[in-house]
């Protein structure tokens, strides 16, 4: 007898044949049938909790696989969250500081996260000028939306001891036309000024569990974290899971947050302890190791081969040279891991496809499933490079629907090889889609959407509309695919028979819906390992 049968709605099972169902029965942990609302007579008592769908769609359990748990959990009390939706000026920024200055001690850091220059009023940076005028007395950190960029006040550059830009590669602390520092810090400096501010671990438990349910309420029932600020982080994620209060499935991806040198010591360390992918269980596994190329797709600060469309000047930062991504991937898949790095102009890209054929003629393995994270820009030749490797990009359709209209401006035609879905898709590649929330917002309904009409929202402009798919595939790369690259498809991303019941229940038929509405579809349940967690 089933515990719970969900029936009369559109079962999207994800199975290999796509097949949609009428209703789905649970038994303890595991889906104990699929089929018509007839064939689950059979399995109905009195006990059984019976739901009717009234039309509406049932999904796998959306799994995010790339996201920044950790940093999103700090949003929670540590961090203060800027991004356009909440604060529109750097005046309204100043004054958010100003308030938090007012509750603090002097010396004790200020964080915010998620201004984007091009959405402000102001239309550039804060510098460090505005974030001393607002808070004298304290270190403030105000981070870009993408993570990869901050402006810093007088008191931080102190404690980070960054005195002249020359510390540093050209173009990581920006200077005005004079030659002074305006505050603006990219990649290595900004990375490294984290690992001075500190947080207990009850703040990170309290964030924690609040991400927990954040999650439940968008249908996420795994996530693949993308990277940690360090061990205490890793210690109170398995004390929150140990205590049953964190029931989201977690696949660590193995990536040290302070920076190029902290990163490489972190996968030497963990290869020291013969720790390799693949162990834990269904709540959480130790995932790939991960390194970190170049910056972001809207900083811009991406590596790319050719300049950027909008600036003749730029082309990014490229944070590794060739023989150290060698060297690192092969002694961690040698060591049993599962490799990917952050890699999101073609330029990086194509260093981490290097990377991999090298590690993979010295470190054969067949299935393998080395990874790529964001693999953004791309061309013919390096798809199917990455097609003949077995490598698995992991996209962000979600940037098109937040970011497509600057995308436009800054790659111009490369957009039709950006995120290209459609093109993994003809090649046969599997590619699973992530948020990267705290980027941006972590509802998957924002990735589907981009993946399936390749539209900014906001502007209603498209970006690389050729490599458009349809909802069902969308929804496959967010549920089997992100499985498939954590080695985990046989137990979870479909609903089939005998696999983990993790399900999600939409606010609508969502195969039925026009694509323009997808954004604003709701999700109304969600269960793991068969009990409902959530319910709207
Ligand atoms: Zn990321």
């Amino acid at each position: 007898m089933a515990d719970i049968v969900l029936k009369n709605g559109k079962v999207i099972t994800v199975d290999k044949n796509d097949r949609i169902t009428q209703a789905v029965a649970i038994k303890g942990k595991h889906i104990l049938k699929t089929g018509t609302d007839e064939d689950m007579e059979e399995f109905i008592d009195d006990k059984t909790v019976v739901i009717d769908l009234k039309g509406r769609s049932v999904v796998p359990g959306f799994i995010d696989a790339h996201m920044h748990f950790m940093m999103y959990s700090l949003f929670y009390k540590a961090t203060i969250d800027i991004a356009y939706d909440k604060v529109q000026s750097i005046a309204g920024i100043k004054e958010m500081i100003r308030e938090a200055a007012s509750h603090k001690k002097p010396g004790e850091w200020i964080c915010l996260w998620g201004y984007d220059q091009n959405k402000l009023l102001e239309k550039r940076h804060p510098t460090m000028k505005d974030l001393d005028e607002a808070a004298p007395d304290n270190p403030v950190q105000c981070v870009r939306c993408c993570g990869h960029m901050g402006v810093y006040n007088s008191k931080a550059f102190e404690i980070a001891g960054i005195t002249s830009p020359e510390q540093y590669a050209p173009g990581e602390v920006d200077t005005d036309a004079d030659g002074n520092m305006t505050g603006l810090l990219k990649e290595t400096p900004n990375d490294t000024i984290w690992s001075y501010i500190k947080h207990t671990d009850e703040q990170l438990r309290e964030g924690y569990i609040e991400f927990g349910k954040l999650m439940l309420k968008s249908g996420i029932t795994s996530i693949h974290d993308a990277g940690t600020y360090g061990g205490q982080y890793v210690k109170v994620l398995q004390d929150v899971i140990d205590a049953g209060e964190f029931p989201v499935r977690i696949y660590e991806i193995f990536y040290n947050v302070f920076g190029k040198e902290a990163s490489r010591k972190w996968i030497y360390d963990l290869i020291s302890t013969g720790l390799h992918t693949g162990l834990g269980n269904e709540h959480f596994k130790v995932g790939s190791a991960k390194i970190l190329l170049d910056g972001s797709t809207s900083g811009p600060s991406c590596a790319t081969r050719e300049p950027y469309s909008h600036d003749p000047e730029l082309k990014g930062i490229l944070n590794w040279k060739q023989e150290e991504v060698n060297q690192v991937f092969s002694d961690a898949a040698a060591a049993g891991f599962q490799v990917t790095a952050h890699a999101v102009g073609d330029m990086a890209v194509e260093q981490a496809v290097n990377a991999i054929e090298y590690t993979l003629a010295k470190v054969p393995k067949k299935d393998h499933r080395h990874r790529i994270e964001h693999c953004g820009l791309t061309d013919e030749t390096l798809i199917k490079r990455i097609k003949d490797l077995g490598i698995v990009p992991i996209s962000n359709p979600g940037f098109i629907t937040v970011n497509g209209s600057d995308y436009n401006r800054y790659y111009g035609d490369r957009t039709d090889y950006m995120f290209a879905a459609e093109s993994y898709k003809k090649n046969g590649i599997i590619t699973a889609f992530g948020s990267d929330c705290s980027v941006i917002n972590e509802n998957p309904m924002l990735g589907i959407y981009g993946a399936v009409t390749r539209k900014d929202a906001a502007t209603g402009e498209t970006c690389g509309e050729c490599q458009k798919i349809s909802i069902l595939d969308a929804i496959r790369c967010y549920t089997y695919n992100g499985a498939y690259a954590s080695f985990e498809e046989d137990i979870k991303g479909s609903i089939e028979e005998g696999k983990l019941a993790d399900i999600a229940v939409l606010s609508e038929d969502i195969l039925a819906c026009e694509p323009e509405h997808i954004k604003d579809i709701k999700v109304d349940m969600t269960l793991i390992d068969g009990n409902i967690l959530y319910e709207r």
